[in-house]
């Protein structure tokens, strides 16, 4: 069950209005890096999971997305809350409302004509929230590798948010709300690497062949640089080439007589004749059947 607090879990000081501003903040309120994409994320992962330290861990981090998920909310109507005001009552010159709600030339009117300047679950352009951001996939060694990088990805969003903030507190809720991501990586990555062996994926070993192997496909001009990505002793370096299994590099089927019979059919009716100079509607079109381009 959860348990509500009154309190959030960082003090939200806003200084003034700023529709604008608030509608950047909503990249972190319901866009594909934000607290409840997060929150469903690690909630999901919680569902399922069978190993106790780690099921306590993924509801804790996600019952703590959702509290983040309330403050940077917070952060959205603070600023939102002199305009939404304004436009309820109807107090200004259209003009002035008009300047009030789109102050920051994003797509901050939607948020208030649309949502009455309370937090929507779209990013900051507007988007709707898609639970398609949510990509858990049920294999912990895999699932704790996407947490690792979402967090990365909501760090960096939080840290642009914070350089275009000129807001005090808005900078300093900000600046919370980034180093939790920071912890959260560092939890998933103890957590990936508390599993041993965690890599590869997967129970199923790769081909021995081709596990190591980094394939040269940018033809002749090689790699100017090489790195420890695809130098010895990691990986062998081998030039691309068609067919590694030695087998034909052809795409087979086998199919029934009477399949091959009806394909082979098929074929023939849609064949095209090379040698044919057919007349076509846009010849049609043209005057004495022949483009400006050709005299
Ligand atoms: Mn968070
Ligand atoms: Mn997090």
């Amino acid at each position: 069950m959860f348990v509500h607090n009154k309190r959030l879990q960082y003090t939200v000081r806003v200084s003034e209005c700023n529709p604008g501003l608030a509608n950047l903040m909503l990249e972190q309120f319901g866009g594909p890096q934000g607290e409840l994409a997060a929150a469903c994320r690690y909630f999901t992962q919680y569902l399922a999971e069978d190993d106790p330290g780690r099921k306590d861990m993924l509801i804790d981090i996600a019952t703590e997305e959702l509290s983040h998920l309330e403050v940077i909310g917070n952060i959205v109507a603070m600023l939102n809350k002199s305009a939404k005001g304004h436009i309820a009552e109807g107090t200004d010159s259209e003009a002035e409302l008009y300047r009030q709600i789109s102050g920051g030339g994003n797509s901050s009117h939607v948020t208030q004509l649309l949502y009455g300047g309370g937090a929507a679950f779209t990013n900051s352009g507007g988007v709707p929230f898609s639970s398609s951001y949510v990509d858990t996939i049920g294999d912990p060694t895999c699932d704790l590798r996407s947490n690792i990088a979402a967090e990365a990805r909501a760090k960096i969003i939080y840290e642009r948010l914070i350089n275009m903030t000129d807001d005090p507190g808005v900078k300093e809720a900000l600046g919370f709300l980034m180093t939790r991501e920071i912890s959260h990586q560092k939890s998933f990555e103890k957590a990936l690497y508390s599993i041993e062996p965690n890599f590869p994926p997967g129970k199923l070993p790769g081909m021995a062949e081709f596990d190591s192997v980094y394939f040269n496909m940018s033809g002749k001009e090689g790699h100017e640089v090489r790195g420890p990505w695809n130098k010895e002793p990691d990986f062998e370096y081998r030039e691309a080439e068609p067919a590694v299994d030695g087998g034909s590099g052809l795409a087979e089927v086998k199919v029934s007589s009477a399949d091959a019979t009806l394909l082979q059919n098929s074929a023939a009716r849609l064949q095209s004749d090379p040698d044919s100079d057919p007349l076509t509607g846009a010849m049609l079109g043209m005057k004495n059947g022949k483009s400006p381009s050709h005299g």
